[in-house]
């Protein structure tokens, strides 16, 4: 069942995954806050990739700050080219990425079958290098503003997407520093640093979760592209001459890793670059089908030497791997596998959304709205339904419900029917209710019923919590 951005939205909102950053202030565009089911989705999804990633021999995790050193960025190119190309449209004053821009126009002819007309303007695009061969494109094709309708465009010119601030009292320029656009950076300067204190030697790997920030141009689709997200990220540090068979390892683990959380094969494609910057050897996206169409989770990136002898160069410290035994050294190349913590959120929310017709209490029939997450991720493991709140039967349900609190998110209710209860649950996606009814009272048994198969088992109280354990893993 394919759902839209806006019930996404509308659940989101009403059931705690996300909400609009600073609401009641009207929002703060790019930006949102994760909610009590949200933030639960959100650790199970890093949790699993910290896992995946870095319980394994060779991968080493940490948790760089998110101000560096600003040559940092010097080194690594953001300075003098993490930008993108603007236009803004006189009339309307709307901005928006020039490359987006003749992207979305390009659909438009391709829905309308004008299929050559639509390749051509895609050859130009690839080809674009300066502001002036994107704004020659909008100007011949007459591509108009979808705000005003107008073709008063401005001239295009590129916009950094760092954001900028001052460490200490003074505002200056020697005393700029830049909100971190990638984990990747945090990792490399480490490099020496973990290797050395961690033991290791080529192959091996830095793995890293937390934010970064990039003042997008355009922020749009909910949390696909927003200013402050979350990055999984991990380089992997090699000899040079193995990047062929590392690339392909590290594509299929992550690809692997997406379908053992329960993401459908028929959603996800790889995409190889096409345009690859100089100093890489191979890149490829793993992308979703998102509602509004194909979009990068994570990119699998060949990158040669190129970071290490950056940071080496701006540096001036040696980044290299020497062996001892016979005194051989050289820079590593790097893997990069670089995920979207929340575009991953995102892709397993609308992966996970289903509706359905059910047969309701009264015997007619009824839409249910179902997240069928992996129960790895689901926010919440199990629910407790005491039937009534009268006749012993809380009493009977609050110890399992303490004793399961132990070890899992369990929830526990007790307004409404049965039946309105156990859509509540499948509209966050639990995998498991259980209700204690007065026959419980004397076999001490419980119903489970499944979220999925909607079936259930009347199972002896004491041995619900390994049952759950099982099931959930
Ligand atoms: P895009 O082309 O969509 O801007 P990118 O190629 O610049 O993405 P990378 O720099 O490779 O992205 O970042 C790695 C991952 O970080 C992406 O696959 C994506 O999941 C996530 N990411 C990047 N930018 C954003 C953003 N603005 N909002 C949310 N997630 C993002």
């Amino acid at each position: 069942m394919a759902v839209t951005v806006d019930a996404l939205l509308s659940l989101s909102k009403r059931r705690g995954f996300v909400f609009q950053s600073s609401e009641i202030y009207g929002g703060l565009n790019g930006c949102w806050d994760y909610g009590p089911l949200g933030v639960e989705l959100l650790r199970n999804i890093k949790d699993a990739w910290w896992k995946a990633m870095t319980y394994r021999e060779n991968i080493e995790g940490i948790d760089a700050s998110i101000l560096m050193h600003p040559r940092t960025w010097e080194a690594s190119g953001h300075l003098a080219q993490f930008s993108d190309p603007m236009i803004d449209n006189k009339s309307s004053k709307a901005r928006y990425r020039a490359d987006t821009l003749i992207e979305e126009h390009i659909a438009k002819l391709q829905k309308k079958g004008k299929t050559d007309q639509a390749d051509a303007i895609q050859k130009k695009l690839d080809l674009c290098q300066e502001p002036k061969d994107y704004h020659t494109i909008i100007i011949d094709e007459e591509i108009t503003d979808p705000v005003s309708g107008t073709k008063e465009w401005t001239d295009v010119r590129y916009f950094n997407l760092m954001f900028k601030t001052f460490v200490g009292p003074v505002e200056t320029d020697s005393n700029t520093v830049y909100l971190r656009p990638e984990t990747a950076q945090g990792i490399f300067v480490n490099f020496k640093n973990v290797m050395e204190s961690s033991r290791q030697k080529p192959p091996f790997g830095i793995a890293q979760i937390g934010k970064s920030f990039r003042n997008e141009i355009n922020t749009k689709n909910f949390l696909f592209r927003t200013r402050e997200f979350e990055q999984m990220e991990m380089q992997y540090f090699i000899e040079p001459g193995t990047e062929a068979e590392q690339f392909e390892y590290w594509r299929e683990q992550r690809w692997n890793w997406f379908l053992q959380y329960g993401m459908k094969p028929e959603v996800l494609r790889l995409k190889p670059h096409e345009k690859l910057a100089h100093y890489a050897a191979a890149a490829v996206d793993i992308e979703y089908l998102f509602p509004f169409g194909w979009g990068e989770i994570e990119g699998i990136h060949s990158r040669t030497d190129y970071d290490l002898k950056q940071h080496q160069e701006f540096s001036g410290k040696k980044l290299e791997y020497v062996n001892t035994a016979n005194g051989e050294r050289f820079v590593p190349y790097v893997i990069e596998t670089a995920a979207g913590a929340s575009r991953s959120f995102m892709a397993f929310l609308c992966n996970a959304y289903d509706e359905e017709e059910v047969e309701g209490e009264n015997g007619k029939t009824e839409k249910r709205v179902v997240l069928r997450f992996h129960p790895k991720l689901a926010p919440v493991k199990a629910a407790i339904f005491p039937l009534t709140n009268k006749d012993g039967l809380p009493e009977k349900a609050q110890p399992l419900y303490q004793d399961l609190l132990n070890s899992f998110r369990v929830q526990y209710d007790v307004s409404g029917s049965i039946g309105k209860r156990y859509r509540r649950q499948d509209e966050i996606g639990t995998p498991f209710c259980i209700t204690i009814d007065n026959d419980s009272l004397n076999d001490n048994a419980a119903t489970i019923r499944a979220r999925d198969t909607m079936l259930q088992e009347r199972i002896p109280m004491e041995n619900i919590k390994s049952y759950l354990l099982d099931k959930l893993g």
